[in-house]
């Protein structure tokens, strides 16, 4: 017997799980039922497509068993397995980044860090919110040595070879006396249903059914009631996506959100769509209603799955759709992808791009309309992902326009935020040219800017953009329709003739101050001038656009320098 420790931060999570009592106990079984479809996944992709594995018989199901005199709970798959190698490495050691946000995020606070257990897939170790002790026993496909990993979770856990029929994992969860409720086989098979309904293979339980009792005409008893145990499915097994809309209810919908996201929230919106013609597939996206916690990590979780005919391919590459519409959660099938394409070749297959541009019309349109006909929706969306959205301004050229019709602006004239298409319809129809101010600070700050003195002399509107996000994409952004983006210190107004004297003598009037401060500032700025821009301040910093100096840093900004 082999005994390892966990890694510390493991041992962080596993206090928390056994520790901190939390309201949403029963996720645990959502948790090692998606890893067990996981393992099929894995398995059923490799016997399709790598002839080391042809040779394995593969039934793919689940399968979980009650003890109530032992009070331990099984779950067992046919997939993959692990051999000991595998065990360490990933039920000892964070490998996953959903995980390390997770423990990134943990505020020492038990009450509030619990509840981040339920909008995070933390995995396997949530069964040790009902568990003292679980026992791993596994074989990998194509391996003969099956191993056995037990641990109590208290900082270490033991492996050791043991007996396995056929591939695949078997997990046994010693439940606590507080947990009991999970050896009721309705308890079990209504979580079952909440989360599972859809994962794509089957899952077995005994039941008990009842049989009442035979009676002849006369009513007399000729048989006692009685009870029968029979095994059965207790999930439709039906891959939703494939299903026709029709025949799927909200809730149906909202079920396969919480298996396939682990958010314990309801999505705000969904879009279901079968494309038929000369490429065939289906996309199922769903915008969730609170952002994940990796949403501005390197590393996030992409949440779209990749399925080829209904064979899971992949749901960790970050390119199946852009990086501004990360928060989408959903699914992509299409049977006209090979099936052992590599992640090199998916980018550049054309059915993969034609799929993938396709799909980002359609999100961007479904928001457009949940903008017009569901505001209060449109403003839940906005606040937890506009942010990122605007991400596709430098990002994706080709839809830049329909990106600025999503955002909403802060505008110099109100107090109330405005979106493009409304805003258009006020500016100068000779100039056409739509002013912005945009800077890293408060909008009251931004507001007051010496810059903006003229516009609010003129009574011009001006878009006030005072996100982090807009200082580094509104400089490549030069245009919406007609209509030109126009820094307002590039924003130059015609003067009447009177107005052009009257500079040129307050100019001269000022030479001698100029010349004074020219000399003063040295090489700190590159030009000192008398402007007519400003009604209440006397001075103004002013940024030349053109110097390569602005550019080098704007640049600098993006690459998160
Ligand atoms: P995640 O599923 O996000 O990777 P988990 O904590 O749920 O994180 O699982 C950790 C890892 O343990 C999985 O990535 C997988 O490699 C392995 N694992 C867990 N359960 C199984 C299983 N039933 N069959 C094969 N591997 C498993
Ligand atoms: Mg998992």
């Amino acid at each position: 017997m082999a005994k390892h420790q966990f890694q510390t931060e493991i041992n962080q999570l596993l206090q928390l799980m056994i520790h901190s009592l939390y309201s949403n106990k029963e996720i645990f079984l959502r948790e090692l039922v998606s890893n067990a479809s996981d393992a099929l996944d894995k398995l059923n992709m490799l016997h399709l497509t790598d002839d080391a594995y042809k040779g394995i018989a593969f039934t793919p199901r689940v399968d979980i068993a009650i003890d109530k005199e032992a009070k331990t709970l099984t779950v067992s798959d046919t997939g993959i397995g692990m051999n000991d190698e595998d065990l360490v490495a990933h039920l000892g050691t964070i490998a996953k980044s959903g995980t390390k946000a997770f423990l990134e995020n943990l505020s020492g606070d038990a009450k509030k860090d619990s509840q981040l257990i339920g909008q995070f897939g933390v995995g396997f170790y949530a069964a040790f919110m009902v568990a003292d002790k679980i026992e791993v026993v596994t074989k990998k496909a194509g391996e003969e040595q099956a191993y056995k990993w037990i641990s109590a979770g208290d900082g270490e856990f033991d492996i050791e070879p043991a007996e396995k029929e056929g591939n695949g994992t078997s997990i046994t969860l010693f439940l606590k006396d507080e947990d009991e409720e999970f050896l009721e086989t309705y308890r079990i098979e209504n979580i079952i249903k909440k989360y599972s309904n859809h994962i794509p293979f089957p899952i077995f339980m005994d039941k008990e059914n009842f049989i009442p009792a035979e009676r002849d005409d006369e009513g007399n008893e000729t048989k006692p009631s009685s009870t029968e145990i029979k095994n059965e499915q207790i999930n439709k097994a039906s891959a939703l996506w494939t299903l026709s809309k029709s025949d799927i209810s909200d809730d149906e919908y909202k079920e396969f959100y919480s298996s396939l996201s682990h958010d314990s929230g309801e999505p705000i919106t969904w879009l279901h769509h079968k494309a038929e013609g000369a490429i065939e597939y289906t996309t199922l996206f769903y915008i969730p209603s609170k952002a994940p916690m990796d949403l501005y990590r390197v590393d996030y979780q992409p949440g779209v799955k990749l399925y080829i005919n209904r064979v899971f391919i992949t749901d960790d590459d970050k390119e199946l759709m852009p990086t501004y519409l990360r928060f989408l959660r959903g699914v992509i099938d299409s049977a006209d992808l090979p099936l052992n394409v590599s992640r090199e070749i998916l980018q550049s297959n054309p059915v993969m791009n034609k799929i993938q541009n396709a799909s980002v019309k359609k999100v961007l349109s479904e928001l457009a309309k949940l903008k017009k006909k569901d505001a209060e929706k449109y403003d839940a969306f906005y606040s937890e992902f506009g942010n990122v959205i605007k991400e596709g301004l430098y990002s994706d050229f080709g839809n830049r326009e329909k990106i600025l019709e999503l955002l909403k602006f802060n505008t110099l004239n109100s107090n109330e935020q405005t979106d493009i298409e409304s805003f258009v319809t006020k500016v100068d129809e000779t100039k056409k040219e739509i002013y912005y101010i945009s800077g890293k600070m408060s909008l009251q700050m931004l507001k007051n800017s010496p810059q903006l003195e003229r516009f609010k002399a003129k009574g011009i509107d001006v878009l006030i953009l005072n996100d982090e996000i807009d200082t580094i994409v509104f400089p490549m952004v030069t245009e919406y329709k007609e209509y030109k983006f126009v820094n307002v210190s590039d924003a130059q107004f015609e003067e009447s003739e009177e107005e052009k004297k009257a500079d040129e003598e307050t100019a001269k009037a000022f030479e001698s101050l100029v010349g004074a401060m020219t000399e003063a500032l040295g090489d700190k700025v590159s030009k000192v001038e008398v402007t007519t821009d400003l009604t209440d301040s006397p001075v103004c910093l002013k940024i030349d656009k053109e110097d390569p100096n602005y550019q080098m840093a704007q640049m600098m900004k993006q690459m998160g320098g």
